[in-house]
């Protein structure tokens, strides 16, 4: 489970998350919805140690994620244990972010050899797999800059699977693409929710896909959780007003 206790986030004075608190449990697939700038990704920077949390803690299966602040003081905590908590999280960004120097399979076995101990052959062997998986068997050894969008995010999304996480975090995934190809990305997102039990955590304007593949839906305006619950309750018959404004603004 992921444990986020009275997170706070602030950029100099703006405060971005206000004690948070939230649990995803483990296997759950949970979508963060909300308007522009009401800390979504920031909460998904957080789960990957891209940012750090000004107090509160984040912990995963009870175990702290990072360092963590404590009325403001600081408690540091292992390299080691920080990447080994590491590990079991995968992200994927709007931008793909694949290595542009690296061909698809180099990108695909880097992490899994220098941070997982792989030998290449075992790496590259799941790679091939998850090429397979998400439809770009011959794809092996293009550059980024030789596919199309599309065809970049599912490579960024078999990299991401590679480490085999527990936590995969999709971050607006779909946002970059041109909308013929959008369809493809979230094809192979479903087949990956139905197929595992990798707990994810969902940023989207794609309410559909939201609605098909998760569970649990947060409802974000301004740093807090406005309203929280199943996807057909919160899509179909939401309560609280800032959420069906947002929903009829994106629907
Ligand atoms: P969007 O849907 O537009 O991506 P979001 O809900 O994901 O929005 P965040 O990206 O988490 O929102 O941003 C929350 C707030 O934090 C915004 O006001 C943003 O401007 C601010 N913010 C995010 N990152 C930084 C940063 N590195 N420095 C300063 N402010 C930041």
């Amino acid at each position: 489970a992921i444990l986020f206790d009275k997170v706070e986030k602030r950029f100099g004075d703006h405060v971005v998350l206000h004690d948070l608190d939230f649990t995803v449990r483990r296997g759950d697939r949970v979508t963060l919805i909300g308007p522009s700038g009401s800390g979504k990704t920031t909460i998904l920077r957080l789960v990957m140690t891209l940012e750090e949390a000004n107090d509160g803690y984040i912990l995963i299966d009870g175990k702290p994620l990072t360092h963590y602040s404590q009325g403001g003081k600081r408690v540091e905590l292992k390299e080691k244990h920080k990447n080994e908590m590491r590990k079991r999280i995968g992200m994927v960004f709007q931008q793909f972010n694949l290595f542009p120097n690296m061909t698809v399979i180099e990108n695909i076995i880097e992490a899994p050899v220098h941070v997982l101990g792989l030998s290449k052959k075992e790496a590259i062997e799941r790679g091939r797999a998850l090429l397979e998986k998400v439809g770009l068997p011959d794809k092996e050894n293009a550059h980024p800059t030789q596919l199309s969008g599309g065809q970049q995010q599912r490579v960024a999304i078999a990299r991401a699977l590679a480490m085999e996480p527990e936590i995969l975090l999709l971050d607006e995934v779909t946002s970059a693409l041109d909308p013929e190809v959008v369809g493809e990305v979230l094809n192979i997102l479903r087949d990956i929710a139905r197929d595992t039990d990798v707990t994810m955590l969902i940023v989207t304007h794609e309410m559909q896909f939201a609605r098909d593949v998760s569970n649990r839906v947060l409802m974000f305006d301004s740093g807090r959780i406005v309203e929280e619950g199943k996807p057909e309750d919160i899509f179909s018959d939401p309560q609280e007003q800032r959420t069906r404004d947002f929903l009829s603004a994106v629907l």
